[in-house]
């Protein structure tokens, strides 16, 4: 899938599609920032791990229901962009819990769409109990890349103008709440983004001054030969920030609990146990394990896989080469992905398509000028 279309047609391809790298001649040294390279090798790697994103072709719902004199709000299916829009789903979802003036609620599901939902509901004095299967480390959360992005949420043949409108809404609001936790403390951080190509890089889709969302891509510009040290003809930078989910949700989990909120471990096996919770209120986040627990057929795994190396502190700059291809640094670990395979439930690392994916990188950050 390419990072830069997906206000396009999203083509959700396998890990098998993962483009052989051409290493350009070197050119002209370059009058950019100096970027250090990241020294890939299989000697480095130190764990490759999968997950399954959330996928929905006409993407998230934010819908209220009413069962049983319960209200269910629901708030799940975020695709490859979960982390990202957390907060500005999490605020759609909390417009419409609120007005039934429930002064308790529940929440299902404690990743990164369970754990803004419920701050966003304390914030507004609302007493909050969430339930949850699984808590951070041990959520899909967890093994995101976490690059403010909201890539991979939707189907463009699938999406309607409604849900379109909410996207952007969603986008805005989570945007300027992470800029408001940008630091140490919830690991987050401004780095630059190079989008690579061989070909030249059209337009129409994110990374694009006419997308709905290009304000939210600040220093958007494509870079001349010379601004940049990569092996490729045809590089566009832009900013965005970082989220380091072991740090993030774990300080979002504190901070849930100083604000006086109780965590339950505890897994829903049907709508009935949902139903029988002491609180009227609701909101379920609980990602792919909508699917079962509320009958959504549309709901389906996108797997996902990433190869981990040593941390390199000095790398300070994301690339995405070649459209399905990542490499984002973090305090962690060098991240090297990706994959995207829909409809596949198996949580085994691909060792092939590790194999293929640091080979690649290897090429391209061997031909980068120092
Ligand atoms: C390799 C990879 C890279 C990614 N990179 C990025 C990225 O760079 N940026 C980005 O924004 N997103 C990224 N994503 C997507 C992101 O991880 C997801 O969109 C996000 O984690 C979804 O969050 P969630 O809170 O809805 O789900 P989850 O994190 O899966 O949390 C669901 C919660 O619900 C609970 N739950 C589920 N079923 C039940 C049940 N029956 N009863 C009780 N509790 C239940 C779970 O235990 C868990 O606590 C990536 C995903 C993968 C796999």
């Amino acid at each position: 899938m390419d990072r830069r279309h997906f206000l396009s047609t999203l083509a959700l391809t396998s890990a098998c599609s993962v483009r052989r790298t051409k290493i350009q001649p070197p050119a002209a040294p370059y009058s950019g920032r100096r970027l250090a390279p990241v020294n890939v090798s299989n000697e480095r790697i130190i764990r490759t791990v999968t997950g399954l994103r959330p996928f929905r072709p006409s993407g998230f719902v934010v819908r209220t229901e009413s069962v049983e004199g319960k209200t269910i709000v629901h708030n799940y299916g975020h695709g490859g962009g979960g982390i990202t829009l957390s907060w500005g789903t999490a605020h759609l979802a909390v417009e419409q819990a609120l007005p039934t003036n429930a002064r308790r609620m529940a929440v299902l599901g404690a990743g990164a769409v369970g754990l803004a939902t419920a701050r966003l509901l304390q914030e507004h004095g609302v007493e909050v109990a969430i339930y949850a299967k699984d808590l951070p480390p041990a959520t899909t959360s967890n093994i995101a890349g976490g690059q403010w992005f909201p890539f991979g949420v939707f189907s463009q043949a699938s999406a309607s103008p409604a849900f379109l409108a909410q996207f952007v809404e969603a986008a805005r609001f989570a945007y300027r709440r992470y800029q408001l936790m940008v630091g140490d403390y919830y690991g987050i951080r401004w780095m630059p983004n190079y989008v690579m190509d061989r070909e030249p890089i059209g337009d129409g889709g994110l990374v694009d001054r006419r997308s709905p969302i290009a304000d939210l891509l600040p220093e958007l510009r494509d870079l001349a030969r010379e601004e940049h040290p990569f092996p490729f003809p045809y590089v566009r930078q832009f900013d965005s920030m970082f989220i380091q989910p072991s740090i993030y949700l774990e300080a979002m989990l504190r901070e849930f609990r100083i604000a006086g909120g109780t965590v339950l471990v505890r897994e829903m096996h049907d709508l009935r146990e949902v139903l029988d919770l002491p609180q009227a209120v609701i909101v379920n986040c609980t990602g792919l394990g909508a699917k079962a627990l509320f009958n959504d057929a549309e709901l389906t795994p996108v797997k996902g896989q990433l190869t981990i190396l040593l941390p390199q502190p000095e790398v300070e700059y994301a690339t995405l080469p070649l459209g399905d291809l990542y490499m984002f640094p973090r305090r962690d670990g060098i991240l090297l992905g990706g994959t995207h395979e829909r409809g596949n439930w198996d949580l085994e690392p691909n060792r092939e398509a590790e194999a293929r994916i640091v080979a690649a990188h290897a090429e391209i950050f061997r031909g980068m000028r120092v």
